[in-house]
């Protein structure tokens, strides 16, 4: 079965009101799919991590740098096409761009893989350790308001995630140190003990700030601090995890199991976060995964963009070996944006409603169990939104 064509949609749409976390502001979401055409009329699906011009770019790179390389190859032959990719690529980028470009054509292999054999991904890994898995909400963005009205809409926002049934929610953090911590209070009592809560910093704390916002999520008892420090910063993370007690977590920004070998051996991550459509797709996810568990390292995936991107990772949430294991294991959770994303709720012909799962359910969304990623998309729905 030889590989045809591989096409990059770039997806955009003005948001109805601008969302910010810690470095900046954005008024746009967009999505980067990828489409693998083969020989034989099956067609693969993947996505690849990063917004506005980054997708942009990085579409210049499936289609003119990947696709020349992979053109007549046969699609099953994922891995070997994934290390010549690498191997070719090696010397203009390890990590970043290039392997998010990588990641959506090396998603969509996968996709036509299950498609051939017409099973599930997660069939096609080993199978299905769960279920179902529970589903946490993130939300509480910073948006340009002042802190008072910022800590009144954070208690008023981790409430209503609950309300939603999530079993968990996740803010932002950002304006500052001493004001992080009336934002990380309002959440805690949003919350009010009805589930966990967790901060993510997106790296924009020194290591001493870091730990003075550390220590009051110590007191309020959240259940993790992400991406404290900036991800470069080893030694920030070993010292944040030694000495603080909520558990340190990261890693969406590491690439492929070389870098992620350095930030386990390294022993500041108490929670990994891999991307699996930045840091080499599901050949390389499954690598990584392999290395977190021979590091005693749990992981809950990072999740971002598109239907295809929550699809895949549902396949890959379900086929997590739990670790340790017992008879009341550690669970790993989904991710979920609950803030406006066209992209994930109206992409689909038939769409995923994760949130009405959720809702019904206390907190969980059951695995698909489609051939491949499970999910076809509308292509009227590309057509309209996508940008060149
Ligand atoms: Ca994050």
């Amino acid at each position: 079965m030889k590989i045809t064509r591989v096409t990059s949609h770039v997806l955009q749409y003005d948001l109805p009101e601008e969302l910010g976390y810690s470095q900046q502001f954005y008024a746009k979401r967009s999505a980067h799919l990828v489409e693998v055409e083969t020989d034989e009329g099956i067609t693969g699906w993947g996505e690849c991590f990063g917004p506005g011009n980054v997708a942009l770019a990085n579409k210049g790179i499936v289609e003119k740098v990947i696709q020349p390389m992979i053109l007549g190859d046969d699609a099953l032959d994922r891995d070997v096409i994934w290390h010549k990719v690498y191997n070719l690529l090696r010397d203009h980028g390890q990590k970043g761009m290039p392997i998010q470009a990588l990641s959506g054509v090396d998603i969509a292999l996968w996709d036509i893989a299950g498609k051939v054999a017409g099973l599930p991904l997660h069939k096609l890994i080993g199978g299905a350790h769960r279920k179902r898995v529970q589903v946490y909400g993130y939300g509480m963005m910073l948006k340009r308001e002042n802190v008072d009205e910022h800590v009144a809409r954070f208690r008023a926002e981790a409430a209503e995630i609950m309300d939603k049934g999530f079993v968990a929610a996740k803010m932002k953090s950002g304006l500052g140190p001493k004001e992080d911590v009336r934002l990380c209070e309002a959440v805690a009592r949003g919350v009010d003990g009805r589930g966990k809560f967790m901060v993510d910093a997106n790296h924009c704390y020194t290591t001493s700030d870091a730990f003075y916002v550390g220590r009051a999520l110590d007191e309020l008892g959240a259940y993790w601090f992400e991406e404290p420090v900036a991800p470069e910063d080893l030694d920030g993370y070993r010292e944040l995890r030694a000495g603080l007690k909520v558990n340190i977590s990261g890693g969406e920004a590491e690439f492929n199991r070389w870098g992620w070998r350095q930030i386990l051996e390294n022993r500041g991550l108490d929670i990994a976060q891999p991307e699996v459509c930045a840091m080499g797709g599901v050949s390389e996810y499954l690598r990584v995964l392999t290395l977190c568990h021979a590091h005693f390292t749990p992981v809950i995936n990072h999740v971002w963009g598109s239907a295809i991107a929550v699809a895949v990772n549902l396949q890959l949430l379900a086929a997590m070996p739990p670790l340790p294991g017992g008879l009341n294991p550690w669970e790993p959770m989904l991710e979920f944006d609950t803030t406006d994303n066209k992209f994930r709720d109206a992409l689909l012909v038939e769409p995923l409603r994760i949130q009405e799962e959720v809702c019904a359910s206390g907190g969980f969304v059951t695995i698909p169990d489609r051939p491949g990623l499970g999910v076809e998309p509308d292509r009227d729905f590309i057509a309209k939104y996508e940008v060149d």
